[in-house]
C-alpha cells in the first residue's frame, strides 16, 4: 500500500518522499481515502500514529482541487487544537506536505502577539491552525472570518475539554457554515466526547487505531 494508492496526488506524493516516508500508518490508510470523498470523519488515536498526516494530506489535497480565490480576513480550513505546542507542530507538517500546492499558512494561539496574527491573517489564509480562546479573539476584533470555511478540524478534542475549552468551541462550530466537511480527532472517547462528537459531525464515518 502506498500513498498513490490511496488517492493522494503526485504533488504530495513527492513532499512525502522528500520527508522520507513511504508506507501510510494505520490510521493515514484508513482515514485519508474517507477525507478525500468529502465526508465527515470521528477518529480516534492518539499522537504518535500519524494523525496529523492523515487529515492534513487529504484536506490539502480538496483545497488544492476546487482552488478558491481568498477574501480578506477569510479562511478556508480551520485546524483546532488545544495547545501552542500542537498547533505549532500542525501548521509546521502542513507548510511541509503542502509545500507543492501553494496554499497558505498560519498559526494563532495565545501568549503571542495578536497585531502579527491580525497582519497574517489580513490578506485571508487557506489553513488556519489555532488554539479555540485566541481565534475568539480574532473573530471578535473582525481579522478572522469563518463564513466560508470548508473544512473544519477537531485536534485532541479530549485534551480541548480538559483544558476548559468547551464554550469556546461551541461558538467557533456556531461561526462556521452548516455545509462544510468536520473531522474531529480524539485519544479516547468518553460520553462527553462522544456527545460533542454527535453534535458536531454529520454522518461520519468512524476510524479507530
Ligand atoms: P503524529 O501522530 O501526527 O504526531 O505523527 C507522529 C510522527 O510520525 C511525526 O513525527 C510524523 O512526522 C511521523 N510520520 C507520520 N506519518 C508517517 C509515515 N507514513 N511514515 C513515516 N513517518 C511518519
Amino acid at each position: 500500500m502506498t500513498f498513490s494508492d490511496l488517492g493522494l496526488t503526485d504533488a504530495l506524493v513527492r513532499a512525502l518522499d522528500a520527508k522520507g516516508y513511504e508506507t501510510p500508518t494505520p490510521i493515514q490508510r484508513d482515514a485519508i481515502p474517507i477525507v478525500l470523498t468529502g465526508r465527515d470523519l470521528l477518529g480516534i488515536a492518539q499522537t504518535g500514529t500519524g494523525k496529523t498526516a492523515a487529515f492534513v494530506l487529504p484536506s490539502i489535497q480538496r483545497l488544492a482541487e476546487s482552488h478558491k480565490k481568498l477574501l480578506p480576513t477569510h479562511c478556508r480550513m480551520l485546524v483546532l487544537a488545544p495547545t501552542r505546542e500542537l498547533a505549532s507542530q500542525i501548521a509546521e507538517n502542513a507548510r511541509g506536505y503542502g509545500r507543492n500546492s501553494r496554499l497558505s499558512v498560519a498559526t494563532v494561539f495565545g501568549g503571542t502577539s495578536i497585531n502579527k496574527n491580525k497582519h497574517d491573517l489580513m490578506r485571508g489564509v487557506d489553513i488556519l491552525v489555532a488554539t479555540p480562546g485566541r481565534l475568539i479573539d480574532l473573530v471578535e476584533q473582525g481579522f478572522c472570518n469563518l463564513s466560508m470555511l470548508e473544512i473544519l478540524v477537531l485536534d485532541e478534542a479530549d485534551q480541548m475539554l480538559d483544558l476548559g475549552f468547551i464554550h469556546a468551541l461551541r461558538r467557533i462550530v456556531r461561526m462556521v457554515p452548516r455545509r462544510r466537511q468536520t473531522l474531529f480527532f480524539s485519544a479516547t472517547m468518553p460520553e462527553s466526547i462522544r456527545q460533542l462528537a454527535s453534535q458536531f459531525l454529520h454522518e461520519p464515518e468512524t476510524v479507530s487505531v
